[in-house]
């Protein structure tokens, strides 16, 4: 969304609900029935050279730092890179042209793409407790690519899929959407296998070793990532991507176990120096960039709101928002375009395979506006739709609702009842909303977990403390030592 609307101020928009799993797939059945542009590079892609190997790691990473925004420039990235750039140049494939980015992401992840892109989110960095914890990480992607994983092991009907990033489909607002949802570049590290995953826990373990990290803090990476996926909250992503193959903790201390001892001398943690770089670091999703109260999406950076439908699955993209009717049969799509909104709904109904019905210039709620009723023709037949765009503070924002015919009597007045409730936020407390943030406590005597929830009282749940900084609540913690709490980040 941000980046067609706002060159300044980045217009973010947070990941907020689960799947869109079957989002993607109506859209994929959108996709292929009308494929008039074939899907370009899949045969090639069958056979993956090295080159195209980069090529396709590097427009995906591309479009993730594009799309989701890195913490460029930051202590914390650049140690990031310090430490991948220097287990990439002794590992296997030290020729690749190797990029290790931070990215701005609430998410719990760390992904690598094929030919040497390796992602690390902030989300997954506040739930680090030191370099060595994070090195574990970093190698353990880099395992995955210098193992050749993503490449090797696709499957053709992924590849497929991949073909789809890019590719000219019947509608390019479409083939945003199978951007937005993820449904090409995804794949490329969606499923790594079990055996997959082991060797890289193997090799980010010999990564490891090998830079004088000290693996004895391994296990307490995947004790994290374990308590994360048991709690009430969401999986993380890491967890998602990459299937666990059980016992990880195990296998690790069984690593450490067979290790000459004399190895094990000498060896880094970097705690405290860490942890300060986290000092200050957004925790979670960062509501500047929109947020969702119940049903109302609200957008302070952009200062708008947007009542959608009761019961609808909401998803909160970094370029859209996107709803889903509790049946699948419906769904709504607020994204930034670009011109009048007269222009975009005309280029957006002109597009090949849809055939206008009515249209109409108006205003809504104040703001200038204009809609298209429509059909799009795919493959499994007629899909209804309205297309609204919408101009507000020098920017204009496209609403696009689909949804089934059989469908559209019922959801097509839902759809337009929440499209039509697009306004202006005009409460200072939602325009002056801030996200919660890291702070370090140095512990001034030795305490529980439980007495330093209760002595430094943090605006998420205790649980979640413990989490953060790998304790319990029954942890004896030393005095001197760092700790994280989190403040702010209340939601008006
Ligand atoms: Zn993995």
């Amino acid at each position: 969304m941000s980046k067609s609307l706002e060159k300044s101020r980045r217009a973010r928009v947070v990941v907020h609900a689960t799947s869109v799993t079957s989002i993607t797939l109506l859209l994929t059945s959108l996709v292929t029935s009308c494929a008039t542009n074939p899907v370009t590079g899949r045969r090639e892609l069958s056979l993956v050279s090295e080159s195209q190997e980069i090529q396709m790691g590097r427009e995906a990473s591309q479009n993730d730092v594009r799309r989701v925004g890195a913490l460029s420039g930051t202590p914390a990235e650049a140690l990031v890179k310090r430490i991948g750039t220097k287990m990439a140049a002794g590992s296997e494939r030290p020729n690749l042209p190797w990029e290790f980015h931070l990215l701005d992401d609430a998410a719990v992840n760390a992904f690598a793409y094929p030919g040497g892109f390796i992602f690390v989110t902030r989300g997954l960095m506040t739930h680090l407790n030191s370099e060595a914890e994070l090195a574990e990480v970093i190698g353990h992607e880099i395992g995955h690519v210098t193992a050749k994983h993503s490449v090797a092991q696709m499957s053709q009907a992924q590849l497929a899929q991949i073909g789809l990033v890019g590719a000219s489909i019947f509608s390019s607002t479409v083939a945003k959407y199978g951007d937005v949802l993820g449904a090409g570049t995804s794949l490329l590290f969606l499923k790594f296998g079990r055996d997959d995953e082991l060797q890289s826990d193997a090799l980010g373990f010999k990564y490891s070793l090998t830079d004088k990290y000290d693996v004895r803090e391994s296990p307490k990476v995947f004790t994290t990532l374990g308590r994360l996926s048991g709690g009430a909250g969401r999986i993380p992503e890491w967890q998602s991507t990459h299937p666990d193959p059980g016992n990880r903790v195990q296998r690790a201390e069984q690593r450490i176990a067979q290790t000459p001892p004399a190895q094990l001398q000498g060896l880094t943690v970097n705690r405290d120096s860490y942890l300060k770089l986290l000092d200050g670091m957004v925790f979670g999703e960062n509501p500047r960039e929109g947020y969702f109260k119940g049903t109302r999406f609200l957008h302070p950076e952009l200062r708008f709101q947007l009542d959608f439908p009761t019961g609808w699955r909401t998803a909160n993209q970094p370029d859209a928002v996107i709803a889903q009717s509790p049946d699948q049969s419906a769904q709504l799509v607020l994204q930034g375009a670009q011109g009048t909104p007269a222009q975009v709904v005309q280029q957006f109904t002109q597009q090949q395979g849809i055939t206008l019905k009515q249209s109409s210039q108006s205003s809504i709620n104040g703001l200038t506006s204009a809609q298209a009723s429509f059909d799009a023709q795919t493959e499994q037949g007629v899909i209804n739709g309205l297309v609204i765009a919408i101009s507000h503070q020098n920017a204009t924002y496209m609403l696009l609702g689909l949804s089934a015919p059989a469908a559209t009597a019922q959801r097509g007045p839902e759809m337009e009842t929440a499209m039509r409730s697009f306004r202006p936020v005009t409460d200072n407390a939602v325009l002056s909303v801030q996200p919660a943030r890291i702070k370090l406590i140095t512990l001034t005597r030795q305490m529980t977990g439980q007495q330093f929830v209760q002595s430094y009282p943090s605006s998420i749940p205790a649980e979640q403390v413990y989490i953060i900084n790998g304790i319990d609540a029954s942890t004896s913690v030393a005095a001197g030592t760092i700790l994280k709490q989190v403040v702010g980040g209340t939601l008006p």
